[in-house]
């Protein structure tokens, strides 16, 4: 497994394991080059970085604003559920009002 290193003149190249750590010579200029010491001779290949999952490279199909209502919609229906209320509380109000009226009529009054 050779090293890379990079010579001041520009060049890049392998070198041999066996010269890490120590000094040899560029085959371009002929200048020193430091060869890094290895400490692990052979180092594990990184793992991916754990992490959020990987994204799905397509996106998907469905997607959870095609399910989420338009607020415009929000407020037709709850304008719809208002009315509705609105019209059956209207009903037991005059319910209520006729019972009473009647309950507070004299008995033989006849409707
Ligand atoms: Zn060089």
């Amino acid at each position: 497994m050779a090293i890379t290193v990079a010579c001041a003149c520009g060049k890049r190249f392998g070198v041999a394991e066996k010269h890490a750590g120590k000094r040899v010579r560029c085959p371009s200029c002929g200048g020193p080059l430091d060869v890094p010491a290895v400490d692990p001779p052979q180092p594990p290949p990184v793992p991916p970085a754990p992490g959020p999952a990987p994204v799905a490279q397509e996106p998907p199909l469905l997607t959870p604003e095609m399910f989420a209502p338009r607020p415009d919609a929000t407020l037709n229906d709850l304008r719809r559920i208002g009315e509705r209320m609105l019209l059956i509380l209207r009903w037991i109000v005059a319910l209520l009002a006729i019972l009473t009226i009647r309950s507070c009529l004299p008995v033989n009054v006849r409707f």
